[in-house]
């Protein structure tokens, strides 16, 4: 009974060791863990108890999967991965961790035999008074450690709670999605030029603002974009989730972190230009597998997803120009154009090609995972600059494209969430974990607007640049990028507005978590 108690137990085990806290919560952990263990002891009886426990068992090697890369246990947004199967990072990751599969099959069959033929069918506790004293115990100690938040980090009971979050956010979705349907923001133009108007939003990935040399970064990662002239750099401007499926919706809507339910029932600002107007294009080689974002490209003038292969060189972002080009050869008096690109998506070396291997030693092929160290650090960062060098390519290329056209254009780039290199003292790397830090939030924002447009709105443009040191964050990119295009609606908030000379910073920052649950920020 012991052997089997410590099997059950093994992802608190590792839990309490491996995770993050101090040692006195260690100790409740571990108390707490047991008491939730043995709770159904009291009704059980021996053998059926050990049944129960071993289905248990069967999921956790997810929940240990998580703590081995984060630390702590499973969240939402991992499970939802899972679920959905898709080609989320933290999906990415777990299937990278090849995961023994006959060891774990053995593992099992050993438990399951124990628990059959070694265990006898009796119960633990056969008196009715000793039963009712011990549920009287176990239920005020468990609710002590309801109350302090425990409930969220033992396993199982974490792993049902977060599953059941996942599905009751799937249900509410697909509701929102019929009220979505007949959803309108009455969005108009608000002048009439005769000019061709362009305007491009680039949503970039795992960018993190302090790798940029155009934003101070010792090493020169942006020797291009450092050369465009009318390109603006935000200072100081946060993503408000640290995972791509939670930080897209904010991006991308009305919603914010404080309000992210918003982007179940509402549209994108790319459906406003639609409104407006303008012709839209979504280009993208990534989230082909996200309900989300194929809704809203789903819904352009037309969807062009080149998606070649994640976790090989087959897929760098250049591979949109074509599609960039015939689009532009359109000659669409107004147009809005979405490029949705991997930039620095790990595995960081897959991202470029061999002329930007400028930073070395890198990172090379489907690296060994034993290598996430952080004694490999200097592989990581120089790994992850030389993708910071080619999407300093990319980005700089991309508007000369569209400066040629000498329209009245402005191309806005922002990353979805940043990354962690080792840089604190917990040695954290990758994104998405449930502490997050700054890392995964400062991201690089980039405004660039064509001559044509600074003479066509020459207030705008002022603001554009009065605006870049404000403290800002992803909710203010929905407002922003319909007033950039001087495109109203009944809803606009003006001071949400870096084009607006009314824009109010914020005071506080708030994110959702990998729980979705809104935390404040920095
Ligand atoms: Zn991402």
């Amino acid at each position: 009974m012991i052997i089997l108690s410590i099997i059950v137990l093994l992802p608190n085990i590792y839990y309490v060791f491996y995770g993050k806290h101090s040692i006195l919560s260690a100790l409740l952990l571990l108390i707490l863990s047991g008491l939730f263990f043995i709770l159904p002891a009291i009704f059980l009886k021996k053998r059926i108890f050990f049944i129960v426990q071993g289905l248990i068992v069967l999921f956790a090697p997810l929940e240990a999967a998580h703590i081995y890369l984060n630390r702590s246990p499973a969240t939402s947004a991992f499970l939802l991965s899972i679920i959905d199967t898709n080609q989320d990072e933290s999906f990415e990751l777990l299937s990278a961790i090849k995961f023994p599969i006959i060891i774990a099959i053995l593992f099992f069959a050993f438990y399951f035999f124990i628990a059959f033929t070694k265990i006898s069918n009796t119960y633990f506790f056969q008196s009715t008074k000793i039963k009712l004293i011990s549920l009287l115990v176990f239920i005020g100690m468990i609710v002590t450690g309801y109350s302090i938040g425990y409930n969220k980090k033992i396993y199982p009971y974490d792993m049902i709670l977060r599953t059941s979050q996942v599905f009751v956010a799937k249900e509410e979705i697909n509701k929102g999605k019929e009220i979505m349907k007949n959803f309108k923001f009455d969005a108009v133009k608000n002048d009439s030029i005769d000019e061709r108007e362009l305007y491009v939003f680039v949503i970039g990935e795992t960018g993190r603002y302090s790798s940029y040399s155009i934003n101070g970064y010792k090493r020169n990662t942006s020797p291009m974009l450092a050369e465009t002239k009318n390109l603006i750099s935000y200072a100081d401007f946060d993503s408000e989730a640290n995972i791509t499926t939670s930080s897209l919706p904010i991006i991308l809507t009305r919603a914010s972190a404080w309000d992210y339910k918003r982007s179940y029932v509402e549209k994108s600002f790319v459906d406003a230009f639609k409104e407006a107007g303008f012709k839209t294009y979504w280009i993208a080689d990534q989230s082909a597998n996200n309900k989300f974002i194929r809704r809203i490209a789903g819904d352009t003038d037309k969807e062009c997803f080149h998606i070649v292969n994640f976790t090989d060189t087959t897929n760098l972002d250049e591979q949109l120009w074509p599609s960039l080009d015939k689009i532009l050869a359109r000659n669409d008096r107004k147009a809005l154009i979405v490029l949705h690109i991997l930039g620095s998506h790990f595995r960081y070396n897959y991202r470029y090609p061999p002329q930007f291997e400028v930073f070395k030693p890198s990172l090379k092929g489907a690296f060994d995972y034993a290598l996430i160290s952080a004694k490999n650090k200097e592989l990581f960062v120089n790994t992850y600059d030389n993708s910071v060098l080619y999407t300093d390519y990319f980005l700089a290329k991309t508007i000369q494209k569209i400066d040629s056209l000498r329209a009245v254009s402005a191309l806005v780039y922002v990353a979805d969430h940043g990354e962690n290199l080792f840089d604190t003292k917990e040695n954290i790397v990758f994104h998405g974990g449930s502490d997050f830090t700054r890392y995964d939030l400062h991201v690089p924002f980039f405004v660039w607007t064509s001559d044509e447009y600074n003479r066509q709105y020459p207030l705008k443009a002022e603001n554009l640049e009065q605006n870049k040191d404000k403290k800002l964050s992803a909710h203010h990119i929905f407002y922003s990028m319909l007033d950039i295009a001087n495109i109203t609606f009944p809803g606009q908030v003006l001071s949400n507005s870096i084009a607006s000379e009314t824009l109010q910073a914020d005071s506080v920052r708030y994110l959702i978590n990998t729980n979705m649950e809104v935390e404040k920020g920095f």
